[in-house]
């Protein structure tokens, strides 16, 4: 059982992302140095959030150049770093070309940064955030899954370039990382399989498709009604710690479903509706039919839509609460501290 040494520097990829956010903010707290390569260190809207962090700390970052897509552009970030984040992967549900905007960055991008880390002689784990979406492609695949609940065990079979690319993406990508690293025995791979994160982040016009669905609700989208769609949901400071301890445990292994609470559309819409009943959020049923008709203007699919609406969402959280340690805090508090924050922000407008 390895120990990671927290005063090598600490690589985290996608560190100007929603998630990896937290994550730097909790190292920086931590005291760590940060290697974070981004695509555009120069950037300064997207990294003075980061650099506002670190200056409040005792840590420190440090930016490099480097894009998914460029084959040994995460060499120089990762020397000397015996801990290595990898979050960079786009999430997005709306996109033009599912191979180049999602596949190729996510699987490439995967290869690219593991192969960094086999050339390396100093990175002792790889945390790898994977997602639910590599467990399972649409909500009713969860009805031919043992007591209908996702576990660690199971992988996604269902999605494809053509239905749910983004689960593709994350599927063919988290399997390419135990490919890679169940051939050499330098460093341990542990991933993070988060459900849908919400929460305030530490940059409240992030560009995460999390931001894009409080908008949505904020903006009336559903205000005919709010759709049967049973998701998880997870804080993004827990999910931050969850990364934590699976990156500085010593005894941390293999995948990890990240999920506080098995919940809904239709509860986060009645949270909101309750702390902001000025805003135009329906908490009665939108019938299946007619988000089967307008699908296409809220950016879904039809087949998204037959798959996923009216069908039952449970996941097994007990290896991240036992063998992690991970705490989940309630859902309302989430849900509501994250709408605040949009709404001061002016992410969405005040009613
Ligand atoms: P995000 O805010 O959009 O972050 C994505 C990060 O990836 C950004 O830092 C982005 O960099 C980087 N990136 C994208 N394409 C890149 C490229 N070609 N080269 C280098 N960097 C690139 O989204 P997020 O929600 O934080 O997602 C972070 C991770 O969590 C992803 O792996 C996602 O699949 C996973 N996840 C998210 C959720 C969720 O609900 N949010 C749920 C489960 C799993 P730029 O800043 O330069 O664009």
């Amino acid at each position: 059982m390895e120990k990671i040494d927290l005063t090598k520097p600490v690589l985290v990829t996608g560190a100007t992302g929603y998630v990896a956010g937290r994550l730097v903010e909790k190292l920086l707290a931590e005291g760590a140095t940060i290697h974070a390569p981004v695509r555009s260190p120069d950037n300064k809207e997207k990294t003075k959030y980061l650099d506002e962090l670190a200056d409040k700390s005792s840590g420190s970052i440090k930016y490099f150049k480097a894009d998914l897509l460029d084959e040994g552009s995460y060499d120089e970030a990762m020397k000397g770093c015996e801990l290595v984040f990898h979050t960079a992967s786009p999430f997005s549900l709306n996109v033009e070309d599912p191979q180049k905007d999602l596949v190729d960055p996510a699987l490439k991008g995967t290869r690219n940064v593991l192969e960094a880390a086999n050339r390396s002689e100093s990175v002792k784990r790889v945390v790898l955030t994977s997602s639910c979406a590599a467990i399972y492609g649409d909500a009713k695949d969860t009805l031919d899954m043992p007591n209908q609940t996702l576990t660690e065990e199971i992988w996604n079979t269902t999605s494809s370039l053509d239905h749910q690319p983004y689960s593709y993406s994350k599927t063919v990508a988290e399997k390419e990382a135990w490919k890679i690293a169940n051939a050499q025995d330098q460093w341990k791979l542990v991933t993070i399989n988060p459900s849908f994160v919400v929460g305030p982040g530490i940059n409240p016009h992030a560009t995460s498709e999390s931001f894009e669905i409080m908008k949505q609700v904020g903006r009336g989208d559903f205000k005919m009604g709010a759709p049967e769609f049973n998701i998880g949901c997870v804080d993004v400071r827990d999910l931050a710690n969850a990364h934590f301890l699976a990156g500085t445990k010593p005894d941390a292994e293999g995948r990890h479903i990240i999920s506080a609470h098995n919940s809904s559309f239709m509860e986060i819409a009645a949270i909101i509706k309750e702390a902001y009943p000025n805003y135009p959020i329906a908490t009665r049923k939108l019938p299946k039919f007619l988000l089967w008709l307008i699908a296409p203007s809220v950016g879904m699919t039809r087949k998204m839509v037959a798959k996923n609406i009216g069908y039952p969402w449970k996941a097994d959280n007990s290896k991240s609460v036992q063998q992690l340690g991970v705490t989940y805090r309630p859902m309302k508090e989430t849900i509501i501290e994250f709408f605040d924050q949009l709404v001061n922000a002016g992410v969405i407008e005040k009613k």
